[in-house]
């Protein structure tokens, strides 16, 4: 049986003191079936990080469940967590994260070399190859483009194969062809490994590229598309924000 890559079950986060609290997010269920690329779009402040940081594990729900590759992360100890974060989690963000004083090929090693798995050499040059970057590989990031850079940290969250791919505005730093060039990249994620996506973005022409997409408006979710046209995003998100 194959599980939903994420699933969120009446989530709450609440931040703050009792009389100043702020529902962040507020009893959300979203079900992200694996194999799939949902987009999470919002005005300021609606809760879309949150939601992504709850997903991830990376942020603590006040109520609910979260349930990643079929593991209630809510629940689960610790260790077990840390375990399921480096095996089946990986993260692009908007400014790629990636270390300064690294060659391309170090930094997408640098994930399992935490995990005390020595990379083959050849794997690392594989997903280098696949995100277009194989002459690359001794470069360091400031030597990269931008969309260089963001191509690498695609590799680096590429190599440990994760189930799902949390992405915080991942093309939010490039210009359009660098974004189309990466927004490709993650769409061959999904399609030739079966790997999920979880993005925020702003952008709908971004949000468009996912197979569905969800809009919060003060930590609830109010719509769905799917099969979205940008300009559909476009007038859902109008919506919300007049
Ligand atoms: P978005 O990503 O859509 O801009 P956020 O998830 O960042 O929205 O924030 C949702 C709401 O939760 C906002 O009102 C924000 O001020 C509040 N919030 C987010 N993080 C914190 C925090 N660490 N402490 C207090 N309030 C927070």
């Amino acid at each position: 049986m194959s599980y939903p890559a994420v699933e969120l079950r009446q989530v709450t986060r609440r931040y703050g003191a009792k009389d100043t609290a702020v529902a962040a997010l507020d009893d959300v269920s979203l079900t992200c079936p694996a194999g799939t690329w949902t987009a999470i779009m919002g005005p300021s402040g609606s809760g879309k990080s949150t939601l992504l940081h709850c997903a991830a594990g990376l942020d603590q729900v006040t109520s609910g469940r979260v349930v990643l590759a079929g593991r209630d992360i809510t629940t689960a100890p610790d260790g077990v967590l840390t375990e399921l974060r480096r095996r089946s989690i990986g993260f692009v963000f908007q400014n790629f994260n990636l270390i300064g004083s690294l060659t391309a090929e170090q930094n997408v090693a640098f994930p399992l070399k935490l995990a005390g798995i020595r990379a083959p050499r050849t794997d690392v040059r594989g997903v280098l190859r696949s995100v277009g970057l194989a002459d690359r590989a001794a470069h360091r990031p400031r030597e990269l483009s931008g969309g260089q850079q963001q191509r690498v940290a695609i590799a680096r969250a590429m190599i440990s194969r994760p189930a799902v791919l949390f992405a915080d505005e991942p093309t939010g730093a490039l210009d359009s062809h660098s974004a189309k060039v990466v927004l490709k990249l993650l769409r061959d994620m999904v399609r030739d490994n079966g790997q999920s996506i979880l993005m925020v973005t702003h952008d709908p022409a971004v949000a468009a590229s996912a197979d569905a997409v969800v809009f919060l408006a003060d930590g609830r979710l109010v719509d769905r598309l799917d099969a979205p046209a940008t300009h559909e995003v476009a007038a859902r998100l109008a919506r919300l924000e007049s």
